[in-house]
């Protein structure tokens, strides 16, 4: 399908307020997606809200995918898209990258999990340090969430202290640490006590608002003698794509340091911001690291590492740390993850870098030309959407913009066949060109051409 044909498809007329937008982006989406519609029922069936990940649910029922080829997938319904959003970044060159899959091919052939240590490990291990320095040791495992859980542990044990902070919307992940400060999707329910959490977390895990030194300063102050880490993401993406200050980062590096507290940068999303991850964009020497997604080539992934006397707690041999997984260390991943590590040279990144500057201000244009208040967040690759004219600066700020009016954006951009995440965030990949960037904008234009931009500030 031409991209003209994919937007006049999703073209809907002007409407005034948000329960009309809704409506007809809804009607339209329900109208072209019939076979998710069915499968979604018979996946309520089998498992609770027909899937097994929480962010991807989205009203009426979330699309079911059939393939992806590059930058292209093609819903079970036969609808094709732009996918602006890669399996949540980690896809960083696309789907079924020729060479990615071959080293996958190549490895599920001699087979793909041992109970041995393999010598694809050590490769990733040492790609990895040789891009960010910091990591003096790394252990692999298969999530974010693993690797932000296991890296909060290690800081734990080295320091023999028991508190934690971590940014208020700050997302780490599913453990119970990681959700303190930030419901872990726009449809959670219920207070913290309600979520099954150990009671002692919400005493020892503190979140403090980003970007702001003083409200930090006053925690460092109260628990200095017993503050074992502080961990935060350079750029916040649950909460919004927020770019962290390099003051703030300053600061919490300083005083971390200053403290005997350590310092765990999740780089789960931002490696892909420069060569060296976010670290090296923001000249930062972490004491821990947790990275994922992209590392996997599209495989379950994690990793943590950093210093060496602290990373030698897990040495079997005289560490104190258990830190075993059946899957840790998989063949597949690692052949997966050395290939993408190895494709995404700092050429590759220069390139999304640019796209994500073009998206950018092609969005930022399109606001403009329609009158509507909002703003785009982010550096680089990722990008965040927001209906607000408020500067950002943390995932409060966030919060004020109106969120209906975004859920109608993303329906409104899947049925012009740009797949985006529900909650208005997008990133490049290297399977793009201008071309694509150009498709997004031109989409975007015409969704905001629907709306009055009173319905944008509800
Ligand atoms: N940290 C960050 C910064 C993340 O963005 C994510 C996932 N989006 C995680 C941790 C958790 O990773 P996973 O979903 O692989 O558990």
């Amino acid at each position: 399908m031409s991209s003209k044909d994919r937007h006049r498809k999703g073209r809907i007329a002007m409407a005034t307020t948000q329960s009309d937008v809704r409506g007809a982006v809804e009607a339209t989406y329900r109208d072209r997606t019939p076979k998710s519609r069915e499968l979604f029922a018979l996946a309520g069936t089998v498992m609770p809200g027909g899937d097994t990940r929480s962010a991807l649910y989205f009203s009426p029922y979330p699309t079911f995918v059939e393939r992806g080829f590059g930058c292209h997938l093609r819903d079970v319904d036969g609808n094709e898209y732009l996918d602006f959003l890669s399996n949540y970044t980690s896809l960083v060159h696309g789907h079924a990258h020729p060479v990615i899959t071959k080293a996958i091919a190549d490895q599920i052939e001699r087979g793909t999990a041992f109970a041995s240590p393999t010598e694809n490990q050590i490769r990733l291990a040492e790609l990895l340090k040789s891009r960010m320095p910091s990591l003096e040791r790394v252990r692999f495992c298969n999530s974010g969430t693993e690797a932000t859980l296991m890296a909060i542990r290690a800081a734990k044990a080295f320091t023999g202290r028991n508190k934690v902070i971590k940014l208020d919307g700050g997302y780490h992940g599913t453990h119970d640490a990681a959700l303190i400060g930030t419901p872990t999707t726009s449809n959670t329910k219920g207070a913290l006590q309600d979520w099954g959490l150990f009671r002692a977390i919400v005493a020892d895990v503190l979140s403090t608002p980003a970007n702001d030194i003083n409200a930090a300063a006053k925690l460092f102050e109260q628990y200095r003698d017993d503050l074992a880490a502080v961990i935060v993401e350079p750029v916040m993406g649950g909460a919004g794509i927020i770019a962290l200050e390099a003051g703030f980062l300053n600061f919490l590096r300083e005083s971390t340091r200053s403290s005997g507290a350590l310092l765990i940068l999740d780089e789960v999303i931002t490696f892909r911001l420069s060569y060296g991850g976010g670290q090296q964009l923001y000249g930062l020497l972490p004491d821990l690291t947790s990275l994922g997604k992209i590392i996997g080539g599209g495989l379950p992934v994690g990793a943590f590492g950093g210093r060496s006397e602290i990373m030698s707690q897990f040495d079997p041999a005289d560490g104190i740390l258990p830190h075993s997984g059946t899957f840790n260390g998989n063949a597949a991943t690692m052949a997966a993850g050395i290939a993408a590590v190895e494709l995404l040279t700092k050429e590759a990144i220069d390139r999304i870098n640019q796209l994500g500057d073009r998206l950018r201000a092609g969005l930022r244009d399109a606001m403009l030309a329609n009158g509507i208040e909002a703003q785009i967040t982010g550096i680089g690759s990722l990008l965040g959407i927001h209906f607000i004219k408020e500067p950002i600066r943390n995932y409060r700020d966030a919060l004020r913009a109106p969120r209906n009016i975004v859920s109608a954006l993303h329906l409104s951009l899947m049925n012009r066949g740009m797949f985006v995440a529900p909650r208005g965030f997008l990133c490049t990949s290297t399977a793009m060109s201008e071309t694509e960037v150009d498709d997004l904008v031109s989409a975007f234009g015409d969704t905001l051409a629907t709306l009055s931009p009173e319905c944008c500030r509800a």
